[in-house]
């Protein structure tokens, strides 16, 4: 019957792909992608000649609605985005919530994701974990967004793009502060590197070296939990006290 595949795909190495997935973008009558070019040489690597329809952020309702239309008439679709998983910053989530709605199965197909593949080597607490993917490109609205994990004690993970690394680390040192923190770089390629160390230190490596390629970067939780406990009962305490006046 009719069913949505969500299928995993490498974030570099080729090798990364299962075998599930490879049968299943076989055997699906469409598959659609973020990018039906890049995903092109992911099938021709593979041999896998499905047809391809384009699904991706600028046409998700259009494209949303067209897919929804296709597994109303019996058809299997799967779905992938240019790397990794997809719905994770990637296309995703909301055909997949619509399907569900219409009752149509929905399922997932585990594989390569650069956060959580960074995370298990980044030396740093690998549970409990906060996923928060890219923060905004404009200045204001990232150091509010970094603003609001500052009393976080999960471990953070965020996607970011090389020619917003610097900017991005500057404003974690300012907001966050001086903490641990891993760049994962390349993640499964050919110059995967890890750079552990502090904000201050990683600054230092992004100020030295060439910022490029990919990056997942990881940090660590706040450490001051009973003093933001304590600022938080003083503040309650306040507001009582004010309320009662
Ligand atoms: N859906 C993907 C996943 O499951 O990981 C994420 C897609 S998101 C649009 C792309 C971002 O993921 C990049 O900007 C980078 O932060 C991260 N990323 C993807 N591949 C990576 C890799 N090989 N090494 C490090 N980071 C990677």
């Amino acid at each position: 019957g009719p069913c949505l595949y969500l299928v995993a795909t490498p974030i570099g190495n080729l090798e990364d792909i299962t075998m599930r997935a490879i049968r299943i973008l076989k055997e699906a009558d469409y598959i659609a992608a973020e990018d039906t070019r890049n995903t092109k040489k992911l099938c021709n690597y593979f041999e896998i000649d499905t047809p391809l329809i384009s699904y991706h952020d600028h046409n998700q309702e259009v494209g949303g609605e067209k897919l929804l239309q296709l597994l109303r008439d019996g058809k299997t679709i799967a779905l992938v985005s240019d790397a990794g998983l997809p719905a994770i910053s990637d296309p995703g989530a909301d055909i997949a919530m619509k399907a569900i709605q219409e009752d149509f199965a929905v399922v997932p197909l585990p594989g390569a994701n650069a956060a959580i593949t960074a995370l298990i080597a980044s030396g740093l607490p690998t549970q409990p974990f906060y996923f928060h993917g890219f923060l905004s490109r404009y200045k204001k609205e990232r150091r509010e967004g970094l603003e609001a994990l500052r009393n976080k004690q999960e471990t953070i993970l965020f996607y970011e793009a090389p020619h917003r690394l610097k900017e991005m680390l500057k404003d974690v040192q300012l907001v966050l502060g001086n903490r641990q923190i891993v760049l994962a770089r390349e993640l499964t390629k050919k110059f995967e590197e890890f750079i552990r160390g502090t904000v201050e230190e990683a600054l230092e490596w992004a100020n030295t070296n060439e910022v490029r390629g990919e990056f997942v970067v990881i940090i660590e939780g706040t450490q001051e939990e009973i003093v933001e406990e304590a600022a938080t009962w003083e503040a309650l305490s306040i507001k009582e006290h004010v309320q009662q006046l």
